[in-house]
């Protein structure tokens, strides 16, 4: 009996340490730290439902670099503005960003995004409320529709 319970022993060891093994593995291909970009919960009772038509008319009417020099310290660079991404730990200037596109790019931790994608992950802000945030700051008044009639796809 004793002898039986030594091997299971044994036995269980190995096979633990197969799998420390395995989740050491596991670790060492994680990246260290997440982005910071998390969305906040949508809640149904704040979801609105915008046109596709004010949606684009907002999107036209954004100018990218003015929204996020409200956060962060823009730096020409060519054509182009660059910013140090706050969304993962660095000082380099990463953080590119296309104003003809109306769209922002991080060489290092890929976060990528429009005026409205930085208000939700960078300012926390809710997708509604950061359309009506910028809708206001851009002068576009968005159509709202009836939720029940237009589910999100
Ligand atoms: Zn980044």
């Amino acid at each position: 009996m004793n002898e039986n319970y030594e091997v299971n022993a044994k036995k269980l060891e190995e096979a633990l340490m197969h799998i420390v093994k395995a989740m050491n593995a596991i670790v060492e291909v994680l990246p260290t730290k997440q982005p910071e970009a998390v969305r906040p919960r949508r809640g149904k009772s704040d979801w609105k439902f915008f046109s596709k038509k004010s949606l684009e008319e907002l999107r036209l009417k954004i100018s990218l670099s003015a929204v996020l020099s409200q956060y962060l310290k823009l730096t020409k660079r060519g054509k182009k503005c660059v910013a140090v991404c706050p969304f993962h730990d660095g000082k380099d200037k990463s953080l590119n960003i296309d104003e003809k596109n109306g769209e922002y790019h991080c060489s290092v931790c890929r976060a990528h995004g429009g005026g409205v994608q930085f208000m939700m992950d960078h300012a926390k802000m809710p997708f509604p409320g950061a359309i009506e945030t910028l809708a206001q700051q851009f002068g576009v008044t968005m159509e709202v529709l009836n939720s029940e009639e237009h589910p999100v796809h």
